[in-house]
């Protein structure tokens, strides 16, 4: 495509689906610019499977927020997990692996889960900004994944939170409650914390520790964990 950064949104969601048809699926957290991103798949009736990865760790609102969104858009969202039960994972790593060693938890919770199912994908649709942190200032609209060998597409990258947020008030669109009550930015419950007025939005993840990324957007350090195929 080119010159992406001038194009739409709506024009870069019509030449992905015209480039990657059924090979591309649409990734979420449910925060605010993939329920944006949904709701303009909808509108311009383009069929993408919309995934999210379920961690067994979320907020009652995030799973309810996915129940809702399933009714308002007549959709079936695939939950992403991973083999690992938490029981299982508590057996063989310890009780709150979280509390120990969170990058090997993101692993196997998430990353895992995410590449074996991008396995047999051409493209994926997320709805990271810019905005939102340090180190996702440089995130490009298109580009190739090296971490999941697929082409990402981040049609919202130059989208601001403030436009955002207009956008789902605009259109009346479901959000996660806990928004409203000081947490921007949603993950695990255990690693998730309200930001105080000022903070970078997500400033709540992972509070206290370096790890800024839960390694889906990022290239993570190789981890000996669960197989990957
Ligand atoms: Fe585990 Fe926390 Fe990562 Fe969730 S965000 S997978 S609880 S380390």
């Amino acid at each position: 495509m080119e010159r992406p950064e001038e194009a739409h949104p709506d024009e870069i969601l019509k030449w992905a689906f015209d480039t990657f048809g059924s090979g591309m699926v649409l990734g979420t957290g449910f925060g605010p610019s993939g329920i944006v991103l949904i709701h303009r798949l909808q509108y311009l009736q383009l069929p993408v499977t919309v995934f999210y990865i379920n961690t067994h760790l979320l907020f009652d609102e995030t799973y309810a927020l996915c129940d809702k969104i399933e009714k308002r858009f007549n959709i079936s969202i695939i939950r992403v997990e991973s083999r690992l039960s938490l029981q299982e994972q508590a057996r063989q790593y310890g009780e709150k692996l979280w509390e120990t060693d969170v990058d090997l938890c993101c692993h196997l919770r998430k990353v895992v889960p995410l590449r074996n199912y991008l396995a047999d994908k051409t493209a994926w649709i997320t709805g990271i900004r810019r905005d939102q942190s340090e180190t996702r200032k440089q995130t490009k609209i298109i580009g190739k994944d090296p971490e999941y060998e697929v082409v990402k597409i981040n049609p919202l990258a130059y989208w601001s939170r403030k436009k955002v947020w207009e956008y789902i008030h605009m259109h009346d669109l479901p959000y996660n409650p806990l928004h409203d009550h000081g947490y921007p930015s949603i993950g695990c419950v255990p690693c998730t914390e309200k930001v105080e007025p000022g903070e970078e939005e997500r400033a709540g993840r992972w509070r206290g520790s370096a790890k800024t990324e839960c390694g889906i957007h990022v290239s993570s350090r190789e981890l000996q964990g669960e197989p990957t195929k």
